[in-house]
């Protein structure tokens, strides 16, 4: 039987979730092409929560679970969401390995060297740029046509050229933009600015805006201060986008009477970097086209409001994995069927985390009176997004009741210490964990 031949298209996360999962089983040969011309080409800034039942999965299923946690940060699980006056509306402490939520961090560059460095090194070809794949799922670059593969992943994010073999849709601007920051050794440099984000993440949402600032493992803190604003917000502005103090004193405007601590994260800002935020249409689907497929950002481009992005796009990797092995290590098994059935699973996966990112962000940055009008949704979403029925036809009716009551007597400074406890107590009990974290 001849190896079934598979050229995937970007080596993001995704891409070499996929390839690591695929590359040494029989009767499989595989590629990645990538755009950049070496692993270090690009900066790799960020930070990532990976989710049990998806992104951890697919690192387990990899065998790489405990490559991760050598690199993963569970005091990065800490998390404050306030408004622009400080006042906490949720404040999870920081855990460890072993009270952990099951969520831990991981700096984006350091997953990306960890997933690298778990394939052979001649599998990934490194600075080929996809111009754009033809009808017979020819691969045209600029060094020449790429061809004879069963079948072609499109992990080309949310830009994807092989996307547009089966659609003309492009991801569309979310209504969304704002600056990525950095402030360097922020524990030496910016110390309040450090304890604020407590190792962990804040996030500050009022008014259409938001001020984030996420630890990072290098000891800098990843700062974002976006804005519900138009599309060309950026190429319409008239200060010099060259110069960090003019980015520092236009951003300063915008969110004057936010309290000051949380201005101070722009103050000690550097490295600004504008980005636009774009996303597929919530519940995009294509039709099945046989020979190629799109997993990660390529077929679910969405906000990164809900921290879901690369979660389901590890799940994504691991689902066609098996699809793919399963198809290749029979000769009555149909690969093309094997990849429709993997799609149908990835559509309704996809439509319900875009529906959660969605929500999200129209409670964050799109509604009145956002953070304060719309926090126990927020919370009610976030937790809930892990129950199962038949648990969740008891606990659903509790989590709802508890939460506006807890909200109701939020002004109660000591009400709210005890009811905040009480909720630390639950979340990080051993039978939520096992009745919640799949
Ligand atoms: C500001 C921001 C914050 C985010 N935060 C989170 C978060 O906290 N949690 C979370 O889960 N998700 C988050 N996300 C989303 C997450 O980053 C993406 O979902 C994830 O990176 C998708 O991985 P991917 O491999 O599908 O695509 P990408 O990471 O975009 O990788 C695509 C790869 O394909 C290559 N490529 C592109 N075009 C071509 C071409 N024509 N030819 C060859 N190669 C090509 C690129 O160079 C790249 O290496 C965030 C996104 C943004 C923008």
């Amino acid at each position: 039987m001849s190896p079934t031949r598979i050229a995937i298209v970007g080596a993001g996360p995704v891409g070499l979730t996929l390839a690591r999962l695929i590359h040494n089983k029989p009767n499989i040969e595989v590629v990645i092409f990538e755009s950049d011309k070496s692993e270090d080409a690009r900066k790799q800034g960020g930070t990532l929560d990976l989710h049990p039942g998806s992104g951890l999965s697919a690192l387990e299923e990899a065998g790489l679970y405990d490559e991760f946690l050598k690199r993963a940060r569970f005091d990065g699980e800490a998390v404050i969401f306030t408004d622009k006056n400080l006042v906490k509306y949720i404040e999870q402490p920081r855990l460890d390995e072993e009270s952990s939520n099951g969520r831990p961090e991981i700096d984006r560059y350091l997953l990306r060297e960890m997933l690298l460095n778990s394939v052979p090194s001649e599998v990934i070809r490194w600075g080929c740029h996809l111009r754009a794949i033809d009808e017979n799922h020819n691969l045209i670059f600029d060094h020449g046509i790429e061809s004879g593969f069963d079948l072609v992943v499109g992990a080309d994010g949310a830009w994807s050229k092989i996307r547009k073999l089966v659609s003309d849709e492009k991801p569309h601007y979310s209504g969304t933009g704002g600056f990525n920051f950095t402030i360097p050794n922020a524990e030496e440099t910016a110390p309040d600015c450090y304890q604020l984000t407590n190792r962990g993440s804040l996030y500050a949402y009022w008014d259409g805006k938001a001020i984030v600032s996420q630890q990072q493992g290098d000891g800098s803190l990843n700062v974002y201060a976006f804005a519900v604003r138009p599309e060309d917000w950026y190429n319409q502005a008239t200060f010099d986008k060259n110069d960090i103090q003019a980015i520092r004193q236009a951003t300063l405007e915008e969110f004057s009477g936010w309290d000051s601590r949380l201005l101070d994260f722009v103050r000690h800002a550097q490295d600004a970097v504008y980005r636009s935020l774009y996303m597929l249409p919530v519940g995009w689907s294509w039709k099945h086209r046989a020979g190629m497929t799109l997993i990660g950002d390529a077929a679910h481009a969405m906000t990164p409001f809900a921290g879901q992005g690369v979660n389901l796009g590890m799940e994504d990797a691991l689902k066609l994995s098996q699809a793919i092995i399963k198809a290749t290590n029979s000769p009555e098994s149909d690969l093309t069927a094997a990849i429709k059935t993997f799609e149908e699973d990835l559509f309704v996966r996809a439509k319900s985390t875009a529906e959660l990112t969605h929500d999200m962000m129209t409670w964050f940055l799109f509604t009145e009176g956002a953070l304060r009008t719309t926090i126990e949704k927020v919370v009610i979403r976030m937790v809930s997004s892990d129950m199962r029925p038949p648990v969740s036809w008891v606990t659903y009716p509790l989590l709802v009741a508890g939460t506006y009551a807890y909200y109701f007597f939020f002004s109660t400074v000591s009400l709210s210490v005890i009811v905040k406890w009480c909720f630390h107590v639950l979340y990080t009990s051993v039978p939520y964990r096992i009745l919640f974290h799949r």
